[in-house]
């Protein structure tokens, strides 16, 4: 098969050599996420080529001469497990590429390439499965991250981005107990499953660290007898695994695991001052997925495969951040709550053992109240200088030149309002001789200016062919303040782009640790986003970003999300009726507050603010698309 591969491979070398540039772009996904890298990987003569930087993510170390790269470079790689080989680079543009899915079995990796979607996943491979009746351990090929969840006396482990066989003999599993382990997938592969069908509900404890490839949970409170084996009666042990001795067949796939859906048994909320906190008691944990919109200002939290065990009355709160709480079945396994806010909050979620709640707490987000006129923000126009960011579809344009060119209007838009507005490059530079210290710099420049706030401006770019068309913005990891500042922004400068709204997204969908320039800036304390304002490869919104109207009614509207974030939106609420209700749309299948159908709801119409606050001319006067949600 490999000698295939490499004929297949030297025959399309000597045949047609194409310009590299002509290479397309694809997707890495490893840890069940696709994975940022600045030089994409590409599909270069049948095979998949990621930077050096890509090793990462598995868990490998590489050692190179990377002040002399050449085609061909000998680069020496240690895997995860300590496997040392060598392979040869390939150099593409000036970045060494390897080609990644060739050497994924060094590397520890299952590689799976799908030709229609373009994306190459690389999953780990489980090692070894012990279980000696005090400590669950599992063994990966490199380090992942996984979840632990209780489920009626079932402790699940979900590894992510872990390759499980089709059949569980094929596992390496040492198990002195009579207690069953049941292994399948999850979430289309991506996700491996481990399930200890214990006998009855006992303590859990995860030993481990969250990302690495040797996990240990230790289990208490298990007596000799239930080791011994007395499982009880009608208790069948593994259902869905296939028989032993099956002959392997090339197109089985894993069992699926699926759980019984939780139920959500009561609601309540309580008031902490400035605070909000509303409580969903559940049989266990669940999956859940926020979004927030804006206009009304809402915050959504939608849980999977969850049951209502009642129905419930609208609650009204009447805090000043939140007037009241709605709850449906949102589909026949989901679960939606909705807090109707009085301004954009800053949302923390979490699940408490103890109580077995999801608690979501709502407070002010961070550097927001009073005025606008009265904060530092530090703009941040995304690479420059030697980084030129991603190249435009004509072959000329890029990245920096419009990341700078919006970055100088928004920095005009806000000094001209008394802003204290920052710039950390106003020139074509790069802010470091490496990627790291010229993110470093950045983050430091917003620390010793004490910025309240961090913008960072990109231009987007992907893999694959063919180039989407659209705006997205990222905040940091599950940081609240960060995703109400992107939400803010984002709802604003979508009513002016005309382009496809791609959502505001948590930056841990792209890359486990998210993106380098907000991880680094939010763990500064300052709330923290980067919108992509339109793809630099596709010919609509590449013009777009070359359009100095465009640069200035895009930068005009992200001084009206930074000012909603700041002072929040009185005025949009003191015309909705009376503020002491909240809106009591029942929540069903057509309801909004995920994917909104455009015409279910009406656009609230803006009123002037307060005469009291300074009213500027480019504030919140522009068309507001109804019921605007986002995942
Ligand atoms: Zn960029």
């Amino acid at each position: 098969m490999r000698h295939t591969t490499a004929f297949i491979f030297l025959l399309v070398l000597a045949l047609v050599k194409p310009p590299v540039s002509a290479a397309d772009e694809v997707a890495l996904v490893v840890g069940g996420g696709k994975i940022f890298l600045h030089t994409p990987p590409v599909f270069v003569d049948g095979s998949v080529y990621a930077p050096l930087a890509a090793l990462d993510a598995v868990g490998a170390k590489c050692e190179t001469d990377s002040k002399h790269k050449r085609d061909g470079q000998k680069v020496k790689i240690t895997s995860a497990g300590g496997k040392k080989f060598s392979c040869r680079a390939r150099l593409v543009g000036d970045e060494l590429m390897l080609p990644i899915r060739d050497i994924a079995p060094e590397l520890g990796a299952v590689a799976d390439w799908d030709e229609v979607s373009r994306i190459l996943s690389l999953r780990a491979r489980i090692e070894s499965i012990a279980f000696d009746g005090s400590e669950l351990r599992v063994t990966t090929s490199y380090p992942v991250t996984y979840a632990d969840s209780w489920w009626n006396a079932k402790l699940i482990l979900d590894l992510h981005g872990v390759q499980m066989p089709a059949r569980q003999s094929d596992l390496p599993i040492e198990n002195s107990t009579a207690i069953a382990i049941r292994t399948g997938s999850h979430d289309n592969g991506e996700t491996g499953r481990i399930v200890l069908d214990l006998p009855k509900a006992v303590e859990h404890k995860v030993k481990s660290a969250r990302k690495t490839s040797k996990i240990a949970v230790s289990i208490s409170g298990l007596r000799p007898a239930d080791l011994a084996g007395v499982i009880p009666e009608g208790r069948v042990a593994d259902e869905k695994a296939p028989p032993v001795g099956q002959p392997p067949q090339a197109e089985t796939k894993p069992p699926v695991i699926e759980l019984p859906p939780v139920s959500v048994t009561d609601i309540g909320c309580r008031k902490h001052g400035r605070r909000a906190e509303v409580r969903v008691s559940m049989s266990g944990p669940a999956k859940y997925l926020t979004s927030m919109t804006r206009q009304p200002d809402r915050f959504v939290v939608d849980i999977a495969n969850a049951v209502l065990a009642r129905e419930f009355d609208d609650m009204p709160v009447g805090h000043e951040l939140l007037q009241g709480i709605r709850v449906g079945q949102f589909a026949e396994k989901a679960v939606r709550i909705v807090m109707d806010l009085t301004r954009i909050a800053a949302p923390d979620v979490e699940w408490d053992e103890a109580s077995g709640s999801l608690v979501i707490s709502l407070r002010l987000p961070k550097n927001a109240g009073g005025s606008l006129a009265d904060k530092i923000v530090v703009i941040d126009p995304g690479h420059g200088g030697k980084d030129p960011g991603a190249g435009g579809c004509d072959g000329q344009w890029q990245e920096k030149n419009s990341n700078l060119a919006i970055a100088l209007c928004l920095q005009k838009a806000l000094s001209d309002m008394g802003v204290c507005a920052l710039m950390t490059r106003k020139t074509d530079v790069r802010l470091g001789s490496t990627k790291t210290e010229d993110l470093n710099s950045r983050a430091a420049f917003a620390r010793r200016h004490s910025a309240d706030l961090f913008v960072s401006i990109h231009g987007n770019s992907v893999s694959g062919p063919r180039s989407p068309s659209g705006i997205e913005t990222y905040y940091h990891g599950r940081e609240a303040s960060s995703m109400a500042l992107a939400y803010c922004v984002h709802s604003e400068v979508i009513t002016v782009a005309d382009l496809p709204d791609l959502k505001v997204k948590s930056d841990f969908r792209l890359y486990q640790t998210g993106l380098g320039i907000l991880r680094r800036v939010v763990s500064c304390g300052i709330p923290a986003m980067l919108i992509e304002l339109g793809f630099v490869k596709h010919p609509v919104d590449l013009a777009k970003l070359k359009d100095p109207n465009f640069q200035q009614e895009v930068a005009e509207a992200v001084v009206r999300g930074l000012r909603t974030y700041v002072e929040g939106n009185s005025s949009s609420l003191r015309q909705s009726g009376n503020p002491e209700s909240p809106p009591s749309e029942p929540i069903t299948d057509a309801e909004s507050a995920v994917e909104p159908p455009a015409e279910t709801h009406d656009a609230p119409k803006q009123t002037d603010k307060p005469a009291t606050e300074p009213q500027k001319p480019t504030s919140t006067t522009g068309p507001h698309r109804p019921g605007e949600a986002y995942k």
